[in-house]
């Protein structure tokens, strides 16, 4: 199985041909986010906590070249379906949209927020082409929202702080998509470089990138189910997190020690919200402890901490599943923690993936073992996918004969 990334170049290549395609024209400028995961430091980012999430060489592109008149044509090959005209947002309304066509409402949202910032949008065209899967918890969403922004940076010369920008695509998340997210997949994507991970302190947003160990790939493993984040289960998650910094009298859980969910005042909590302080408290130590262990390249702890953070978010938090938990448990029998250093589910829960780290040398046969797990147990493959830590959003310039170079790194 390769470790490089699925062939950029040709990635480059589609989307924009698939622009002149559309258009019949060339485009302007060419744009590429990648996705992520989180290695540690889940569902503790809406309360102040640590994340450290890495990027991941699965890729949105989008090619994207100015219009005379204030509209937004969007084509998306995976939304298109058998619609072969692109979708028209009017620049001048900006109104949410319900319905089928809702991946506009990332858009829209974005293009609203930097218009309240006062940067004037131009029409503009834009195609989309992705090797990264929506909904499978690896921030297809904060991707869109991201190369949106990034589309009106590249054709208007307008260049944002990264941390502004994360806020506005998460404020479009909230607004236009009814997702009420962290910072974290918005600030990750963008910011993310190739061979770290990020640390991210979702309090002020501070940031520090941690080198990885070079002979250990991420393998994703994909359950295929879907995630039900828009159905309820982690606004409710947030709301527990909220009631319980209420009982506490604390203004986040990040503030809570353990020996503070022995207090007297934490008997209010009762056994729920206990449990879900619980998790937010012992989740931003295993954030602490995994970025030390990291630094010294102790994989029995790294090993440990995955574990334990899996348990914690499966009992304590409650929004694993027995797919992810089956894969879990599968990528801890492959082998010593040398070999597999360690494994857990990713992103919000209820479905999406899991993140191992692997052995490069052992790559293909900890994904054969995965998918025979897998089979075995649910009767069907998960997608299993192996890659580097890769680099945040790009603008790249386009196509001139030779090679697509990038422009900036945010
Ligand atoms: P995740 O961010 O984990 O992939 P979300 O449910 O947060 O999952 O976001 C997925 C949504 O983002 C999709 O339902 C769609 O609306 C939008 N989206 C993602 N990728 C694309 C794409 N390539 N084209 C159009 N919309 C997309
Ligand atoms: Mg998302």
């Amino acid at each position: 199985m390769s470790l490089s990334p699925p062939n950029d170049f040709a990635l480059c290549e589609l989307v924009q041909s698939e622009f002149e395609r559309m258009f019949g024209r060339a485009p302007e400028s060419i744009l590429r986010v990648p996705g992520r995961i989180n290695l540690i430091g889940e569902h503790v980012d809406y309360q102040g906590g640590t994340v450290l999430p890495v990027a991941i060489g699965l890729y949105l592109m989008a090619s994207v070249a100015r219009l005379d008149v204030a509209e937004v044509r969007v084509w998306s090959g995976e939304w298109a379906g058998e619609n072969r005209n692109p979708s028209v947002i009017d620049l001048d309304v900006l109104l949410a949209r319900k319905g089928k066509d809702s991946w506009l409402n990332y858009i829209i949202g974005v293009l609203s927020g930097l218009k309240a910032k006062g940067i004037s949008i131009p029409g503009f065209e834009m195609v989309l082409v992705s090797t990264l899967p929506a909904g499978a918890g690896l921030s297809s969403s904060a991707a869109l929202e991201t190369i949106t922004a990034l589309a009106v940076e590249a054709l208007t010369g307008e260049s944002l702080d990264v941390v502004e920008r994360a806020l506005i695509c998460q404020q479009a998340e909230h607004q236009f998509a009814g997702v009420p997210c962290g910072i974290m997949d918005q600030l990750a994507v963008a910011a993310c470089r190739a061979g770290h991970a990020l640390r991210i302190d979702c309090r002020d947003l501070s940031m520090e990138w941690i080198p990885l160990p070079e002979e250990y790939a991420l393998v994703v493993a994909a359950t295929g189910v879907k995630h039900a984040l828009v159905d309820g289960e982690y606004q409710k998650r947030r709301e527990e997190c909220a009631e319980a910094c209420v009982r506490l009298e604390v203004l986040s859980l990040r503030d809570v020690s353990f020996s503070d969910l022995e207090s007297v005042r934490a008997q209010r909590l009762g056994e729920r919200l206990r449990k879900r302080a619980y998790h937010v408290v012992s989740e931003v130590m295993r954030v602490s402890a995994f970025c030390e262990a990291l630094k010294r390249r102790n994989v029995e702890e790294i090993s440990q901490i995955m574990r334990s953070g899996h348990q914690s978010l499966r009992d304590d938090f409650e929004v694993s599943c027995p797919e992810l938990d089956a894969l879990v448990e599968a990528a801890y029998r492959f082998g010593p923690p040398h070999t597999m250093p360690g494994s857990r589910m990713t992103g919000g829960g209820f479905g999406g993936s899991t993140v191992s780290l692997v052995h490069v040398d052992r790559v293909a046969d900890f994904k054969s073992h995965m998918e025979a797990a897998y089979r075995h147990e649910f009767g069907r493959c998960p997608q299993v996918f192996a890659t580097r830590a890769a680099a945040g959003a790009e603008i790249l310039s386009v196509y001139r004969g030779t090679t697509f170079s990038s422009k900036r790194t945010p």
